[in-house]
């Protein structure tokens, strides 16, 4: 049965001299793998080979029978996201790389979130449009965004505005502050000695958790401190530190 979706590659293997093996998340099929035979030939169906990052319309025939479906076609939206723009900052790159990483972890196949979908793609675009400025700040500022999207969208969201051990509410001094993987999410001062996984939060960093929309505008420094909080999250989910990671949290000297 031809079934059609919009979806956006996150991964793109060759399969043959001519074929591609490519995995879309899409909107309502969640995470799809794919063959698109003979997309590497210049005159295929396809336009030529797709690229990560390549978001549009596609039409495949699921096999019961077989893991990958068969992709028919696909219609480029170039509107939105663009594989070149993601690659003209390094930068970019390695964040919207670190983004696919996570997003694969996180979801399973055929498991959709629509909602997710749509921030991905939010996510690559926005990534794209500051590709074209290149800032290593707002970059890491979408890239933090997206993070914790994710985490919401599938059920993990942290507890920021409490204890996640004893339930005090965060008051105004966000001081002396600590996360934990294990109790996802804040642990006070009163708590912590049980939590041998806490990390101690700066003031900035704790005040970026508890008011997310301070984010956007937090400088480089904090960014990267609460990064660095994100990822040793995503690493205790994952049992493993993501591959990304020291890419995105690599300090460079013009910054
Ligand atoms: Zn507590």
């Amino acid at each position: 049965m031809l079934t059609s979706d919009t979806g956006i590659c996150i991964r793109a293997v060759d399969y043959s001299e001519t074929s591609q093996v490519l995995t879309f998340f899409t909107r309502d099929h969640g995470k799809l793998g794919v063959i698109a035979k003979g997309s590497k030939r210049p005159k295929s169906a396809f336009g030529g080979p797709i690229e990560m990052f390549a978001h549009g319309q596609l039409t495949f025939t699921a096999n019961a029978d077989r893991a990958l479906a068969t992709l028919t076609g696909f219609e480029i939206e170039a509107n939105r996201t663009n594989p070149a723009s993601v690659s003209a900052d390094l930068y970019v790159l390695h964040g919207c790389l670190l983004g696919v990483e996570l997003l694969d972890h996180m979801t399973d196949e055929h498991d959709p979130h629509p909602d997710l979908y749509e921030a991905f793609v939010a996510f690559v675009a926005d990534m794209c449009e500051s590709a074209a400025k290149p800032s290593r700040r707002d970059t890491l500022a979408l890239l933090i965004l997206f993070e914790l999207q994710l985490l919401m969208a599938v059920g993990l969201r942290p507890v920021l505005d409490r204890c996640a051990n004893c339930r005090t509410a965060v008051g105004r001094d966000v001081r002396g502050y600590y996360f934990s993987s294990a109790a996802n999410g804040l642990i006070c001062r009163d708590c912590e000695s049980s939590f041998h996984d806490k990390v101690a939060l700066s003031t900035p960093v704790a005040a970026c958790l508890t008011r997310l929309a301070t984010i956007a505008q937090a400088p480089l420094r904090t960014l990267r401190d609460l990064e660095k909080v994100l990822l040793g999250h995503f690493a205790g989910l994952m049992h493993r530190a993501p591959r990304m990671a020291k890419y995105v949290l690599r300090v460079c000297p013009s910054s």
